[in-house]
């Protein structure tokens, strides 16, 4: 689960950075949809990788479950990874992460309904990630602030960078709640089944 949760954190990290760093390629499109796809990578991962354990821990005392659930995540992931690297707008890359935010908001809302296990304090921790991660989506969708001032926003506070704040605090928000649920899990014992 740390591994999966490292990786997580830090594959977002490299393939937006790796992105941003070759922008000035004179290589044309080819090269800038290669160079795009392994930002996307980065998110898929972050969105796969990130959420494997947070099934895992939640279901825990449901081993048939979580492997339904590890397996249909898995699945609804490759699928987004794939709609993700073939979309050619903004909106059609967003839409590649819907299915993968729903299953994860029903797992919350199982937890929240008591029916999960994982630590009581990690919960509003991974809702905050979420929500996060869904701003920055959205901004980035609409172009705000950019739209309303044209050229003004160019080199700074542009909707890019406000989604690329918004996911580095999401990605804190998710860390700190893998935090509360890997010290949580240690001292828990699942209770004996009827
Ligand atoms: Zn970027």
């Amino acid at each position: 689960m740390c591994v999966f949760h490292y990786l997580a954190c830090l594959s977002p990290t490299v393939g937006s950075v790796l992105y941003h760093t070759f922008m000035n390629h004179e290589g044309g499109e080819p090269i800038y949809h290669t160079l795009l796809s392994l930002d996307m990578v980065g998110v898929c991962l972050v969105n796969t990788l990130g959420c494997l354990p947070i099934v895992y821990i939640s279901l825990m005392c449901h081993p048939l479950m979580r492997s339904l659930a590890l397996l249909a995540y898995s699945i609804i992931s490759a699928w987004g990874i794939f709609c993700a690297i073939t979309a050619r707008s903004n909106y059609g890359r967003l839409r590649a992460f819907i299915w993968q935010a729903l299953f994860r908001l029903s797992l919350f809302l199982f937890r929240w309904l008591g029916k999960g296990a994982g630590s009581p304090t990690s919960l509003h921790l991974f809702f905050t990630m979420d929500m996060l991660a869904v701003l920055g989506g959205l901004v980035n969708l609409c172009r705000v602030p950019e739209r309303f001032s044209p050229g003004f926003f160019d080199y700074w506070f542009n909707s890019h960078q406000i989604m690329h704040v918004l996911v580095i605090c999401s990605i804190i928000y998710m860390h700190w709640g893998m935090l509360e649920d890997l010290a949580w899990i240690k001292t828990f014992q699942c209770p004996a089944m009827e």
